[in-house]
């Protein structure tokens, strides 16, 4: 009988990665900025890079062909390994990103907490899907690099939209600034580029490639204005 590899190949990695994040002073630094009230979503975008490319490296030193049976990454060891490490990304990054948009709202004079996005378990699947369609690993093995980086940045992206939802039914008029990086940015990058106000926001805006480094930023508005506003109108 062969031996089920997932529980020893999963505890190494959740090591490596817990070790990494735990050492990681980007990361402290952030969590000081949002305790000071200093942070936006630019640290939001940081912290789920960070997180990410842990988790990216850790599934990369320890998830190899050799160590594989077969060679082959089966459904279901990918199934066992992936879904709990990319569960554990999205806790941490939406409670972060969540955390940050708390800050915002202080600032902007709201007496709203930031919502936590729920996980996209579509997501994980479809990285799953897309692992084990192949019969060598090793001919696939980039789809445990840079999209887990892009599954944990959509976090702080799902974050910004479910928060911008949340505060137009609440009665405000949030501001979404989408900035491209990269050098240079690419074409589709540079296309949603801009000020938005919500609810005139392209669907796209909440969207990224592989290897996107661009920001979303949020922008409450000032509650106190809305709010003479509000009452105007009442
Ligand atoms: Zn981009």
């Amino acid at each position: 009988m062969a031996t089920d590899i997932v529980p020893e190949l999963l505890e190494k990695i959740q090591r490596d990665f817990n070790n990494a994040i735990r050492g990681n002073k980007k990361i402290l630094d952030i969590q000081e900025m949002i305790e000071n009230g200093t942070a936006t979503y630019e640290q939001a975008y940081q912290y789920a890079q960070e997180v990410g490319e842990a988790l990216a490296a850790a599934f990369e030193k320890h998830i190899k062909s050799d160590a594989l049976p077969d060679g082959r990454m089966y459904y279901n060891i990918a199934d066992r390994i992936l879904n709990p490490t990319l569960n554990n990304n999205h806790i941490i990054v939406a409670g972060v990103a969540a955390a940050i948009q708390g800050v915002l709202n202080k600032k902007a004079g709201l007496g709203l907490k930031g919502i936590e996005v729920p996980l996209n378990q579509h997501r994980i699947k479809s990285i799953v899907e897309r692992v084990v369609h192949e019969e060598v690993f090793d001919e696939v093995d980039w789809i445990l690099a840079e999209p887990i980086v892009n599954f944990t940045q959509s976090v702080v992206d799902d974050t910004i939209k479910v928060n911008a939802e949340f505060q137009f039914e609440s009665g405000l008029h949030p501001k979404i600034i989408r900035t491209a990086y990269g050098s240079p940015p690419c074409k589709w990058c540079r296309s949603i580029e801009g000020v938005y106000k919500y609810p005139d926001v392209p669907e796209d805006v909440y969207k990224r490639h592989d290897r996107c480094r661009c920001i979303v930023e949020y922008d409450p508005g000032d509650a106190r204005k809305q709010n003479v506003w509000t009452k105007n109108w009442r």
